[in-house]
């Protein structure tokens, strides 16, 4: 489902971000993306988005060749990824519910399928009775499980958690990292970027590591 195939990436500045990358990711892993700042994870997730296109080698993903799709078909690509930050990007003027609503609404879901959709993800991630909390209202890991079930709303066939427990305390990001395991036994790919050599010993599975743009290690661990 996902496949680079001998990609590089050299920004304008000329700073070489990816160097000759292939990998294949099939439908329903765990894959942990691995490598210090500067390694070059956040381009090889801009690729899969078509943030950016390689300079070099091929991009595909969900069935789509990143390097014939047109810059304004993206969003069609970006429906069917979920994803999961840092800094949990909710808005805070909204709740719980209206955050995870505001994914559905965007696209135009109908409204009855948003309402029986929008609680049946909260419940999932273990937040029935606080659908109508506003962030500020939520602990750290409570924030980030909104963030979770915003991007399982629309059913996607991949996950991208990006550091999406640098700003949580340990115990909280074991929890974080149970459910995304959760989540990816029930089908969905799961791609999760960290820096955290501590949860991927623990957990191990397939294992990414970047090193100045190129992979340096992808094995079991
Ligand atoms: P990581 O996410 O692993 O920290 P990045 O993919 O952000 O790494 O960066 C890889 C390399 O590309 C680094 O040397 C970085 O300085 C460079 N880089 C990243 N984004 C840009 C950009 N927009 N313009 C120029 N260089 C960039």
């Amino acid at each position: 489902m996902i496949e680079l195939r001998n990609v590089s990436v050299v920004y304008p500045n000329g700073a070489e971000a990816l160097k000759d990358v292939s990998l294949k990711i099939n439908d329903g892993e765990f894959v942990f993306i691995v490598g210090g700042s500067g390694a070059g994870k956040s381009t090889l997730i801009k690729l899969l988005l078509k943030e950016i296109s390689p300079n070099e080698g091929l991009v595909l993903v969900n069935g789509f060749n990143l390097n014939n799709l047109k810059k304004n078909k993206a969003h069609k690509l970006r429906r069917k990824i979920g994803f999961v930050f840092q800094d949990f990007k909710l808005i805070n003027s909204m709740t719980a519910e209206e955050n995870v609503a505001f994914v559905l609404r965007s696209i135009d879901a109908p409204v009855k399928w948003i309402r029986n959709r929008v609680p049946y993800v909260l419940s999932l991630v273990g937040l029935k009775d606080k659908v109508k909390r506003y962030p500020g209202e939520l602990s750290g890991g409570e924030q980030q499980r909104v963030a979770m079930a915003r991007a399982l709303v629309n059913d996607p066939m991949l996950i991208i958690a990006d550091e999406p427990t640098g700003n949580l305390d340990p115990t909280t990001s074991w929890e974080i990292i149970d459910l995304l395991q959760e989540i990816n036994r029930c089908g969905t790919t799961v791609l999760m970027v960290t820096h955290e050599h501590e949860f991927v010993r623990h957990f191990g599975g397939r294992t990414i590591k970047i090193n100045e743009g190129r992979v340096v290690f992808d094995d079991y661990i």
